[in-house]
């Protein structure tokens, strides 16, 4: 597949935002800003207040990133459903508009030498159909598929560079998603690439128990593009698995940590890592693993990313062998 992503990450380290959530949380809106008045609904931002969503954009595009993530985590319908507009239309409208508006602010900043990508993000729905759990459970495959397939749509035709799944906890679902993108792909005739990150919690396992070792083969199995890790701890506690998957794996490899392990002070989650020490952790894995994609999830600023990009340009990325 002829991608100017892939091939950027085949050139050099290829740099992520940072966090979407917590910095819309910092900006400490008002319930009127949310569609409907729904307090923490941040999808919505991009009807409501969309200066808000390309003022974080555009923080994180002038501290040098490379990628921007669409604020369409919570985009599938069961997740807007959550809020009242889980409607085919209301799917359609809420994903394409985040696309259009993070692939403006990309281009604005995108030069000939240092282009600009936007990432579609998708999250979870909610569901774990890999457990008997008799709510969340209670999902086929063929329906989780046909949701993804229906949040693909409005990301790839508002412009997106890759479609991503992150912050996985159930593999059975990210099955599912990559098959519902492929789905899209079919219906409309062209694809993008696919980056599949899973989180893991401190003990280095999925919540459903799966190990990287395993999520690894499944997800190569399932030929995406890009296999990586995101959310949940910090830098530190992911060593092991991101050695893992470089040294086990042809693929790009991607490393997007919360900062740090939030602490809970006052009721509120505080992200103890600083921007050095948070720099110093990816650098490291550059340099000794060959990661090729870094980048930051919650509690992660644009300062965060800005000493990252510096840190990465006094070190020697170790070269891996990876599959064209
Ligand atoms: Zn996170």
């Amino acid at each position: 597949m002829a991608s100017r992503y892939l091939d950027e990450v085949h050139r050099r380290v290829v740099v992520f935002d940072g966090a979407m959530g917590t910095s819309i949380q910092a900006r400490k809106l008002k319930p009127a800003d949310f569609l409907d008045g729904k307090e923490g609904w941040n999808e919505s931002l991009v009807l409501t207040r969309s200066d808000v969503i390309a003022g974080i954009h555009e923080s994180f595009l002038a501290a040098g990133c490379d990628v921007l993530e669409t604020n369409t985590f919570g985009g599938s319908r069961l997740k807007l459903g959550e809020y009242g507009h889980g409607t085919a239309d209301d799917v359609h409208r809420i994903n394409l508009a985040a696309t259009q508006l993070a692939r403006r602010c990309a281009d604005k900043f995108g030069a000939p030498d240092k282009p600009r990508f936007v990432a579609g993000a998708v999250g979870p729905t909610g569901m774990l159909p890999s457990t008997d759990d008799p709510e969340l459970g209670k999902i086929t495959f063929d329906q989780l598929a046909d949701i993804y397939a229906e949040q693909a749509r409005p990301l790839i035709e508002g412009g997106c560079d890759l479609l991503l799944i992150e912050t996985s906890q159930d593999m059975l679902e990210v099955k599912a998603a990559i098959a519902g993108f492929r789905q899209c792909f079919r219906q409309i005739g062209r694809s993008v690439p696919i980056q599949a990150q899973v989180t893991l919690d401190v003990t280095q396992r999925m919540l459903l128990g799966t190990d990287i070792g395993a999520a690894m083969t499944t997800l190569e199995a399932l030929r995406v593009d890009v296999i990586g890790l995101n959310c949940s701890t910090g830098p530190a506690e992911m060593r092991d698995s991101v050695r893992f998957l470089c040294e086990n794996s042809r693929l790009p490899v991607s490393v997007l940590p919360n900062a740090g392990i939030p602490e809970n002070r006052d009721g509120h989650a505080l992200y103890p890592e600083t921007p050095a020490d948070f720099a110093r952790h990816l650098s490291e894995f550059v340099a000794e693993f060959g990661v090729n994609i870094v980048g930051g999830c919650c509690g992660t600023t644009p300062d965060h990313l800005r000493a990252v990009i510096e840190t990465l340009q006094r070190i020697t990325p170790k070269k891996r062998e990876l599959t064209l």
